[in-house]
């Protein structure tokens, strides 16, 4: 079936900015509250919130077998288990509801005003119920700086990395939308110097630059995804800050890996972008040096050029753009983190998030973590109010932006932003 809402021909009887992230031809999911307090599943084009469970109870999806209460949800969770051949209809129905050349919708008031909403008036909640939350570790420049800073330059991949996506299960309670503040954790550290650990605020608190992808129900318990239809499983992208305490983690991981220092809180963009969105920003993975074994041998293009940013803005500050990457230089693509994470049988659900790991690109400008950026703190880097940052203060705000374009479309993932406030005192 083919991807209509795709085609880059195509314009939206409502108006949306040449440089929008949302044009009609992204048309993302999420979940929002609307101005009567109702909450729902929507979409977007422009500046425009869409309430997609109105739209389909005045019967514009018709002809698509879809429940009555598909849209009149809180969650994503029954969407994303329809599959992905419901996904392509329905985005391809909003499509042609919204094509200037069809006005039906434009010309009924009374519809109108039910199912379109400014963005001003409606409040976006997490757009999935996320059951399981896992992080991979797949940007080989994010792991060789690592391996660099904290054991053997010469060394720095340990012996398993260049075979395996290299993951971990995070916790899926601290996963929060966009604008929601978070507080710097405590924790336990060990200070420089001393043999004896001490209880308090972070001193280190990081962002890590990441994307996510969000599962639909993909195998049962004992069957494993092959690597070719890994792909169909996966309904979109967000958007993914994980917040790291950077000495909490020096002193906890050994030797089971990352815990309370990543726990605290990650942040996503709350509209997930379709796989079918990102379909024209396929490209080729980077060449891998290492032949994978063959359960982790992709064909044919399985990444995606997303251009990455991030931001900080101090309390009554601007934006300081720190970093620029891009998703396109994953080591480890997603089919193969697919593949991998189900070869020992493990089911995967709708709903699952599976984050990318740091993403940091092949030049210091390009590195996805304060920890890279100011290279352990050795090198802050200058704001453009003068002071400096090893690492993320109180009230800074953290922005993570994303965005593909060529030169038919942007299709962008609007922004990923977050306040640090104060630890609780203890
Ligand atoms: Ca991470």
């Amino acid at each position: 079936m083919p991807i209509t809402a795709n085609d880059p021909g195509r314009k939206s009887w409502l108006p949306v900015d040449k440089d929008s992230d949302f044009p009609i031809q992204n048309i993302p999911f999420g979940v929002f509250l609307t101005r009567d307090d109702i909450i729902t599943v929507g979409t977007r084009i422009g500046d425009f919130a869409i309430d997609l469970g109105a739209l389909h109870q005045l019967g514009y999806f018709n002809g698509i077998e879809l429940t009555d209460d598909i849209f009149l949800q809180d969650t994503l969770n029954d969407f994303i288990s329809d599959g992905k051949k419901t996904w392509r209809l329905v985005r391809n129905r909003i499509a042609d509801i919204f094509d200037e050349k069809n006005t039906a919708l434009k010309d009924n008031e009374a519809h109108y005003d039910r199912v379109i909403f400014t963005m001003d008036e409606i409040e976006m909640q997490l757009p999935v119920q996320v059951g399981d939350y896992t992080d991979f570790y797949s940007s080989k420049e994010h792991a060789t700086n690592v391996g660099t800073m904290f054991r053997d330059p010469d060394n720095a991949l340990l012996p398993n990395w260049l075979h395996i996506p290299v993951g971990y299960h995070g916790r899926s309670s601290s996963i929060i939308p966009s604008g929601i503040n978070v507080r710097r954790p405590n924790g336990q550290t060990l200070p420089a110097g001393t043999d004896k650990p001490v209880f308090g605020p972070s001193k280190l608190v990081d962002f890590e630059l990441e994307m996510a992808f969000i599962t639909t129900d993909a195998n049962d318990l004992g069957e494993p995804i092959p690597i070719d239809e890994a792909e169909d499983y996966i309904f979109g992208l967000v958007l993914f800050n994980d917040w790291s305490a950077r000495d909490i983690q020096k002193w906890e991981y050994v030797p089971l890996g990352p815990f309370l220092a990543k726990s605290f809180a990650s942040t996503i963009s709350p509209w997930i972008v379709t796989m079918d969105a990102l379909h024209p920003f396929k490209v080729e993975s980077p060449k891998q040096e290492v032949e994978p074994l063959p359960y982790l041998r992709s064909k044919g293009k399985k990444s995606y050029d997303i251009k990455l940013e991030a931001y900080i803005t101090p309390e009554n500050g601007t934006p300081n753009c720190v970093t620029k990457s891009n998703f396109k230089y994953m080591y480890w693509n997603m089919s193969q983190q697919l593949a991998h994470h189900t070869s020992n049988g493990c089911p995967v659900k709708s709903g699952d998030m599976m984050g990318s790991g740091t993403i940091s690109g092949p030049t210091p400008d390009s590195y996805g973590s304060m920890l890279e950026l100011s290279w352990r703190g050795e090198k802050p880097l200058k704001l453009n109010d003068g002071t400096e940052r090893k690492f993320i203060n109180d009230n800074d705000t953290v922005t993570l932006r994303g965005y593909c374009q060529n030169s038919d479309v942007r299709i962008g993932f609007g922004e990923c932003s977050t306040k640090i406030l104060p630890a609780l005192k203890m």
